[in-house]
């Protein structure tokens, strides 16, 4: 009854924002307050999207904020702006890569090639970063961010409002790069989730649904391949974020043998051997993950 009351009203929410939307205001009103109204009914987290973390000179505002999971992003449209114009190859997943988390996918490009915003909002961060190269990251209505790395050049500004699909850069190959390509970030509240996740990537440029709850595993490079695309099954309301099984993994740590992580977990070698697709001598590569239960 809950549900059905919560859904009445976000379905009302949504009318009211159509309505608003249909009448433009002027560009600095934006239609951030409208859509806030969602955000804060969908996750009691009561953040102002336009002021709170908001900061200029820091990649990750949200350092002190801990976000809990399941947590639901809502979007008002059902399809995004690609950020590149040619066909999205994807290059490279969110994932665990080379012993380390790698937080959004990559797209193949060529230097110079527009990018854009996926959507409309705020530009919050305009920088060089040691790994990301130029990079911008945007706050969108909605509270999550989408970060656009190793640019070539820059084309906004900080505190800047960007329209959906406006170029706000060119692409490139700067920082730790081999070859121009696009590295897409996709966060919300500090937490980076795998992009793939929330968007379709072909050429429909779909938003996989209008309100969509993100639990652990969809933030955990380590449950992911950098290789290969996990499979998606979105989850669409608290119901099913809360019955899907989150998967649990332990990284290797120097030293570590099987048999001390099936004690430390309860669980058999043979068990760990099955679910990892590994022989009982595999070498242990330290900073790999390993699946203790899916
Ligand atoms: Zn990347």
């Amino acid at each position: 009854m809950k549900l059905i009351r919560n859904l009445a009203f976000l379905l009302i929410l949504h009318s009211v924002v159509f309505i608003s939307s249909a009448h433009p205001k002027d560009s600095t009103s934006f239609s951030l307050d409208s859509s806030l109204l969602i955000l804060k009914r969908d996750t009691a987290q009561k953040l102002e999207v336009n002021s709170d973390f908001w900061q200029n000179e820091v990649y990750n505002p949200y350092k002190s904020h801990s976000q809990k999971f399941p947590f639901c992003i809502s979007f008002l449209s059902e399809t995004y702006a690609s950020p590149i114009l040619r066909n999205k190859v994807i290059t490279s997943r969110y994932g665990w890569r080379n012993n380390r988390a790698h937080r959004g996918i990559d797209i193949d490009l060529i230097t110079g090639d527009d990018v854009k915003s996926m959507f409309e909002g705020k530009v919050r961060y305009v920088r060089y970063r040691r790994g990301h190269g130029k990079i911008v990251v945007i706050r969108h209505p909605n509270g999550l961010e989408t970060g656009y790395a190793h640019l070539s050049k820059t084309l906004v500004k900080a505190n800047e409002l960007v329209k959906k699909g406006q170029v706000i850069g060119k692409g490139g190959n700067t920082g730790n790069s081999r070859g121009s390509h696009l590295h897409l970030e996709v966060s919300y509240q500090g937490v980076f989730i795998n992009p793939e996740y929330l968007f379709k990537f072909d050429n429909s440029n779909k938003i996989r649904a209008n309100s969509i709850w993100v639990t652990k595993e969809w933030a955990s490079p380590a449950l992911h391949s950098s290789k290969k695309q996990s499979e998606i099954v979105v989850c669409k309301s608290y119901d099913e974020a809360m019955k899907s099984k989150v998967k649990k993994i332990h990284i290797i740590r120097s030293g570590d043998t099987l048999w001390d992580i099936s004690i430390m977990y309860g669980v058999t070698i043979d068990y760990l051997c099955r679910l990892n697709s590994i022989a009982k001598n595999s070498i242990l590569r330290i900073g790999y993950p390993i699946l203790i239960s899916r």
